[in-house]
């Protein structure tokens, strides 16, 4: 009774667009090779660990976290080689600073634009924060339709624009020139999500400084820190100092500053376990292009997008041979037939092609 009093009362007062949403789905992984989530499937060497355990027990979480973690901030800012004049702001994951983003630029009426199919992110956000989302196709291959994604800019007059550089779900790194483009053509902020960046060999930080309508967004959970959600915003001060008024005081705990900077200090390790991916990708990309019934795309992120007839029943089936990877089929209609799969480690690599092969054989 008390139940469906409350129902009634969610359903009355809620905003229309939170009661139509569904929520961001996250099935239960435990027991699978996990391999649907992006994540470095690398543990740390001892000696590190070590150091992280005994700078955490020195943490003092009786205290809130330096609002400014000035201390992280200076390593990040190490570790990205920024441009004069440049700063960076701090985000619980780079999701959070996608809301703080909208936040920030919705006026009333205000659009964001996105490419599609792309992270599903920018979309739920423009959502849940009332602003307008306008959604411009890719080409059937996932690069940019310039010439759309350009009239769609002209039309629309974006005041916040998405491109993640290279793209999830589907892997592939958009034209430079061509996100420049977009970046000369806009009135309005573009926002560069660089999420995969240490799988890719290009990034728009170097650019920073060339457009003043220009953005660099990042995270740390490809990179082996998904846990401690930490993610940032690197760009012009004369942005940021506003942005920053948005970001909620202790956004960033004690303990994933606290962590972060020591990963930080052993970022080549990070680094090489990245070039480690890159590698196995590369083998992994070719033993599922072998297979005459997949299509597999090219990526520079540390994941596969692959196309199959059947695309739900290999889903399933690779699940109930103990794979856990991502189905898209039945999202977006640019992705029927298609799955993602992060790429693990060799052994984890090879189980996911061995159950793959099984399921395509025996359905
Ligand atoms: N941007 C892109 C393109 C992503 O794929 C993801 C994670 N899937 C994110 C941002 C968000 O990452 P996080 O919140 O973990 O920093």
């Amino acid at each position: 009774m008390s139940s469906a009093a409350a129902s009634h009362l969610a359903s009355a007062l809620l905003r229309r667009e939170i009661l139509d949403l569904h929520a961001y789905h996250v099935p239960d992984s435990s027991g699978y090779i996990k391999l649907d989530a992006m994540e470095n499937p690398y543990s740390l060497p001892t000696a590190l660990r070590d150091a992280i355990a005994e700078a955490v027990a020195a943490a003092a979480i009786n205290r809130y976290p330096d609002p400014s973690a000035a201390v992280l901030k200076e390593k990040i800012r190490g570790v990205l080689g920024l441009p004069e004049g440049m700063e960076v702001l701090l985000g619980n994951g780079s999701d959070e600073l996608i809301q703080l983003l909208a936040l920030a630029l919705n006026k009333p009426g205000a659009t964001l634009l996105g490419v599609e199919p792309s992270f599903v992110m920018y979309k739920m956000i423009a959502t849940f924060t009332g602003m307008r989302y306008v959604g411009v196709p890719l080409r059937a291959d996932f690069a940019l339709d310039l010439e759309t994604t350009l009239a769609a800019i002209r039309r629309e007059q974006p005041a916040l624009i998405f491109l993640a550089y290279p793209n999830n779900p589907t892997g592939n790194l958009f034209a430079a020139d061509e996100v420049a483009q977009i970046i000369e053509a806009a009135q309005g902020l573009v926002v560069v999500d660089e999420a995969y960046y240490a799988f890719a060999d290009d990034s728009f930080i170097p650019r920073l400084a060339h457009y003043p309508n220009l953005l660099v967004m990042r995270t740390f959970s490809k990179l082996g820190m998904a846990g401690l959600r930490l993610g940032f915003l690197a760009g012009s001060t004369a942005w940021l100092e506003h942005l920053e008024k948005l970001r909620l005081p202790y956004n960033v705990g004690v303990l994933p500053q606290v962590v972060a900077v020591k990963l930080l200090e052993h970022h080549e390790t990070l680094l090489q376990q990245a070039q480690q991916i890159k590698q196995d990708r590369a083998a992994l990309y070719r033993q599922l292009d072998a297979i005459a019934a997949v299509r597999v795309y090219p990526s520079e992120a540390n994941f596969l997008l692959f196309r199959v007839a059947n695309a739900t029943e290999v889903f399933n089936g690779l699940k109930q041979r103990g794979v856990l990877i991502k189905n898209l089929n039945g999202g977006h209609p640019m992705l029927n037939g298609c799955l993602r799969v992060t790429v693990g480690t060799p052994g984890e690599n090879e189980r996911f092609m061995e159950a793959l092969q099984k399921c395509l054989h025996h359905g």
